[in-house]
């Protein structure tokens, strides 16, 4: 039988943004639900060494993850292991429903549901994705021992992945449509001096290709972007690192959006064109789209909903 739970605060999201905004929530007393999602945690527990978030020179992306969700938990924050598949804006209370079959009704949402890679769109890739095909090196670098894999992207994600991945791969090839990187200038460095990589500029990546029966990777066909020339990579592993775009299923009918999806919010606010709904985190961020950042964001949808509850008392 289905259930409804009402709350004050609905916060949909378990990344960084979500259970800061769980933390700030608690500490006001609202008595926040935390829906976490089909990736508990959020992005960061598809990573290994984080190196940027203050106070640690060096964490475990998913130690981190599980650091934040103890800490909302014991501030008060109820976390549940369920997806919201939909989101009435329509009327107050808003109402969420779960794929557990539990109805959320809320007096205000928080909305920190983030980002989800990005693929290439090639039929190719789709036919390997999950038999070499991947977007997740901790995932699925280790299995790759001794073989020879292809990194394509020239961002953060793209240049951390190739790095990882030489601790199994015999050679990483990072194809990139440019010749100039757009991660940072330490991470680049570690790339350049990493004998194990090659990077292969102006390229793009034209088709997958391998075998059907045991089904498997063999190789991709790269384009030169300049002159069209298509040359042949062999490799058992092809890592997508192209970006992510932002997971607005749930409002991008309703909430205004824009940069290719992201939900607007108001200046300096995390508050959405409904009255109520505050978005943070990936979800709202086509610039910075960083841990620390998220969870500022996070802060400020809780600080921000507070305010909005107790001007509606
Ligand atoms: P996310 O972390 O994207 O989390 C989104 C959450 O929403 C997930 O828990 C998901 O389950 C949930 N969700 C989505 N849809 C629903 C739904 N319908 N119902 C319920 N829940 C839902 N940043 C750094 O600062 N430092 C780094 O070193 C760093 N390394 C990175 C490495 C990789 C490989 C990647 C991909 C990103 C990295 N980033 C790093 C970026 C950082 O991970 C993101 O900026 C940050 O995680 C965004 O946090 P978020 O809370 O907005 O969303
Ligand atoms: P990103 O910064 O958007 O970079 C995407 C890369 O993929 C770019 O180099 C882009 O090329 C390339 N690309 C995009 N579409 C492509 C296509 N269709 N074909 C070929 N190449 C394509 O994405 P990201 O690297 O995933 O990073 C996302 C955010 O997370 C960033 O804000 C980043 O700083 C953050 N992050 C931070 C860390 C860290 O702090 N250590 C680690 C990982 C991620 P162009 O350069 O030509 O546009």
């Amino acid at each position: 039988m289905s259930e409804t739970r009402h709350t004050k605060v609905l916060i949909i999201g378990s990344g960084p943004a979500g259970y800061t905004a769980g933390v700030y929530a608690s500490r006001a007393m609202l008595e926040p639900i935390l829906v976490q999602g089909i990736e508990p945690g959020g992005q960061l527990t598809t990573t290994t060494e984080v190196e940027n978030w203050p106070g640690y020179s060096e964490i475990q992306g998913p130690d981190l993850m599980v650091n934040m969700e103890k800490h909302a938990r014991d501030m008060g924050t109820e976390i549940i292991g369920d997806i919201i598949t939909s989101l009435d804006t329509s009327a107050r209370p808003f109402k969420a429903q779960g794929d557990s079959g539990t109805v959320y009704t809320a007096d205000a949402v928080i909305l920190a549901t983030g980002a989800r890679a990005k693929w290439l769109g090639l039929e190719s890739e789709e036919k390997f994705k999950g038999f070499g095909v991947s977007a997740c090196a901790t995932c699925d670098g280790f299995f790759y021992r001794g073989q020879e894999i292809v990194v394509v992207g020239g961002g953060n994600t793209a240049v951390e992945e190739a790095l990882f991945l030489t601790n199994f791969a015999s050679k990483v090839t990072l194809v990139h449509r440019r010749d100039e990187l757009r991660s940072e200038k330490i991470l680049e460095d570690r790339l350049m001096k990493n004998e194990k990589i090659e990077p292969l500029w102006f390229h793009e990546i034209d088709e997958v290709y391998g075998s059907e029966d045991p089904k498997g990777v063999e190789g991709v066909k790269v384009r030169h972007t300049k002159t069209g020339e298509i040359t042949d990579l062999p490799c058992k592993g092809v890592f997508i690192a192209i970006g992510h775009a932002p997971a607005n299923e749930l409002v991008k009918d309703v909430l205004d959006t824009h940069m290719g999806g992201y939900v607007v919010t108001k200046p300096d606010s995390t508050e959405t064109s409904i009255p109520g709904i505050f978005a943070a985190g990936d979800l709202t961020d086509h610039k910075y789209r960083q841990a620390v950042t998220s969870a500022g964001m996070g802060c400020m949808a809780a600080l921000e909903a507070e305010r909005f509850l107790a001007e509606e008392d």
